[in-house]
């Protein structure tokens, strides 16, 4: 099948729905139900673009392509699968993940391109997963083939519960080991069987749990410790609605509300949810690693996932700010606040949050290099720094559009209002110099949708978590950086005239 339209994702999610809850009820269809559709449909639209793009560079006009043809059909798949070889396939595939990052104003962390990088370059490393059991290099090999002719959408999960970070049990010296990695009630291997393998446990969290499948693979932050027990450590895949997999939903914060109330949260609710395995079937072909520790932990360093998957991510990060940018200024228009010295201070803020980021992505492309198994990689410290600066800048976006609005975005009627009784005050009080009560109320809903909904405050959070906590990202980035040169540069200046 080639890239799937909207539809189609709608009506696979209907026949094969993930086994959800919320809020002490099982979720009987997704793409229906008032916490989930808007994020359903939104999904869908992504898929849609897919459909009405040129699939050749020199077809496209204004729009940027997203398809290519799939090595082994031919037919246009997704162009977040390619396997790229040229600075031109990065270029290009930076150009689809733009354009579907403009859909949520990059307020998606998961759109399916995120996962499909990475399974792209794990499928091309497949010799990694090969090299103790030659079968799960074909079992990877397979799975990306599966996952991009059908156009899957993929959840992960890749952290266990938080049971027990206390100090006194932390293993001295490595920042990076998870301690509940071996508790019970961490994900483990329970059974092997000629037909596969058998997990029970629990994990968190699955972003995205409206997909259909979910793959479950080490965290590159969370690393087991030495000596884990074999039966912690594997990377598998499996269809959302795997017999005794279930998700906990957290609460939605699309509250069912018009997209003039809530116009980022009515459609852009990805949704979080715990995955809850209770003895979960797993056939051998969809199993890539299993039973050892240290080629778990260095999966994602040596297959170099996370490059392709920081690629996509600083490249929505460039679309999130460049919304923030945005709104800041049509919020400044409104209020006639732009002058203001303090306005022109954390307007530059944006501003060099913005150029910053595209500036490593830039890096990040200009310097890309082959790697051992033939994929052109964007390279990492820009791509590092980039995503590192981003956990501590995106909360500051939030605190700045806060900043900027102050009452505004509490003097904030809805919709009802506006035609409701005290109508004629609203006209009257709430204009502007530049803009309509109208036309105010409904860029101020958006920004507070942006900084101070539960819609905004998860996005903080988000930003803050998703890939890792800053404290171990900074244990990596020291791990990662060669500090050598810049040292023997000043010993030379010590010992020097
Ligand atoms: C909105 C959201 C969406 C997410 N989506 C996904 C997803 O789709 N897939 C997925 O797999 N995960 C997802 N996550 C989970 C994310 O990967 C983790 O939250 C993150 O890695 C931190 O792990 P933790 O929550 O267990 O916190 P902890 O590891 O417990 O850390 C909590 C805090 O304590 C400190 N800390 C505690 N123990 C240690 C220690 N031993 N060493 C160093 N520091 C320590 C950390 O610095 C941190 O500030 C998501 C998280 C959020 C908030």
């Amino acid at each position: 099948m080639p890239a799937r339209n909207g539809q189609q994702y709608i009506e696979r999610l209907k026949e094969r729905p993930p086994t959800l809850y919320m809020r002490g009820e099982r979720v009987k269809d997704a793409t229906i139900h008032p916490g989930l559709s808007g994020g359903v449909k939104t999904v869908a639209r992504l898929y849609d673009i897919q459909q009405i793009s040129p699939s050749s560079s020199s077809e496209a006009g204004d729009g940027p392509v997203m398809t290519y043809p799939s090595p082994s059909s031919g037919e246009p798949v997704g162009l977040s699968f390619i396997t790229p070889q040229t600075p031109a396939d990065l270029e290009a595939r930076r150009g689809m993940m733009r354009r579907w990052a403009q859909v949520s104003c990059g307020m998606m962390g998961r759109t399916p391109d995120f996962l499909n990088v990475s399974l792209m370059a794990m499928a091309a490393a497949g010799d990694y997963f090969g090299e103790d059991r030659p079968e799960f290099k074909e079992n990877i090999r397979n799975y990306y083939e599966l996952v991009r002719e059908q156009d899957l959408v993929l959840t992960h999960t890749l952290v266990n519960l938080q049971r027990n970070r206390a100090p006194e049990s932390a293993p001295a010296g490595d920042g990076l080991r998870s301690l509940s990695d071996n508790t019970d009630i961490a994900l483990s291997v329970v059974k092997e069987t000629d037909a596969g393998i058998v997990v029970h446990g629990a994990r968190l969290l699955a972003t995205l749990p409206i997909a259909d499948e979910i793959a479950v693979y080490p965290a590159r932050s969370h690393r087991l410790p030495t000596g884990a027990p074999g039966r912690t450590s594997f990377a598998f895949a499996l269809p959302c609605d795997a017999p005794g997999l279930k998700f906990l939903c957290r609460e939605s914060f699309d509250l069912g509300r018009s997209r003039f109330d809530h116009p980022l949260g009515s459609r852009f609710e990805e949704m979080d949810a715990l995955a809850f395995f209770d003895n979960v079937f797993v056939p051998w072909e969809r199993v890539f690693l299993l039973g050892d520790p240290d080629r778990c932990n260095n999966m994602s360093r040596r297959t170099h996932q996370y490059l392709h998957s920081g690629h996509q991510v600083v490249t929505k990060n460039v679309v999130k700010l460049e919304f923030v940018l945005g709104l800041a200024n049509l919020m400044q228009r409104v209020l006639g606040s732009g002058q203001q010295p303090q306005m022109l201070q954390m307007t530059a803020e944006i501003i060099e949050a913005l150029e910053t980021t595209k500036a490593l992505l830039r890096a990040a492309e200009a310097d890309a290099a082959p790697d051992e198994w033939g994929v052109l990689c964007p390279a990492e410290m820009p791509l590092t720094v980039a995503r590192h600066l981003f956990i501590r800048m995106y909360p500051r976006m939030g605190e700045i559009l806060q900043l900027m609005g102050s009452s505004s975005l509490m003097a904030l009627p809805t919709e009802a209002d506006l035609s409701g009784p005290l109508a004629d005050e609203l006209a009257r009080y709430l204009d502007t110099d530049t803009a309509t009560a109208e036309g105010r109320v409904r860029l101020f809903r958006l920004a507070w949708d942006a900084c101070c909904s539960a819609f905004g405050s998860r996005q903080i959070l988000y930003e803050r978590f998703f890939q890792g906590d800053v404290y171990r990202n900074v244990v990596l980035l020291n791990s990662l950086y060669d500090k050598e040169p810049a040292t023997a540069f000043v010993r030379e200046f010590l010992e020097g005239d």
